[in-house]
């Protein structure tokens, strides 16, 4: 059952990425997608609650791994984002849809696959989704930033750099610490979990 590195990796950022024809533009379209993408993320929390004893000593060890994974990377772009993005003049790039994003992010949760997902919440409370700022057209967790813990964000939007965040950015040291990260969501193996 284990994805392969280019199988779920690739499958997160292509989930997330813009549809260069065909984007979604209509407001009912894309209340479809949270939808969907809401009863999804209702059906991660059910598998965190059915692991075995096995399964959540694995889950924690891989847990560890992420979190540290991501708060390196964090460290990295965090302080580039809290000098610009107050003063963004596009607002928020935590929008569900909108003309000068490349990425989209309705049809996921926060950003969230099952993997990162296990990864990021195991042991922790995450805030819940306030599925009426999908109506504000806004991430359901989004609320004058993002009231995800910093080490329990997703791949999909950790992977996201605006034109301003890359020009901030050593994008160098940013694609390593990336690399980090999406080793660890890459080696997860399925069949360990739910052994
Ligand atoms: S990441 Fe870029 S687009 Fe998003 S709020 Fe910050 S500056 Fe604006
Ligand atoms: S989870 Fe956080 S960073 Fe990702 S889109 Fe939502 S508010 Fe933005």
């Amino acid at each position: 059952m284990r994805s392969s590195k280019s199988d779920r990796s690739n499958a997160i950022k292509q989930r997330g990425q813009r549809l260069v024809s065909g984007f979604p533009a209509s407001i009912d379209r894309i209340l479809d997608d949270c939808s969907r993408s809401r009863e999804q993320y209702e059906s991660f929390e059910i598998v965190c609650r059915v692991l075995r004893p096995e399964g959540k000593a694995y889950l924690c060890r891989q847990s560890t791994a992420y979190r540290k994974a991501v708060l390196d990377l964090q460290r990295v772009i965090l302080p580039a984002i809290r000098r610009i993005c107050p003063v963004c003049p596009h607002g928020t790039c935590c929008r569900l849809q909108s003309s000068d994003l490349s990425i989209y992010i309705a049809r996921s949760v926060g950003g969230f696959e099952l993997v990162d997902f296990l990864l990021a919440r195991h042991g922790k409370k995450l805030p819940a989704p306030d599925y009426a700022k999908n109506h504000e057209n806004l991430c359901a967790f989004w609320d004058r930033g993002c009231r995800l813990p910093p080490a329990s964000r997703s791949l999909l939007c950790l992977q996201y750099f605006c034109e301003s965040l890359r020009r901030e950015l050593d994008m160098n040291l940013v694609e390593l610490r990336l690399e980090a990260v999406r080793a660890v969501v890459d080696g997860f193996s399925l069949a360990k979990l739910l052994k």
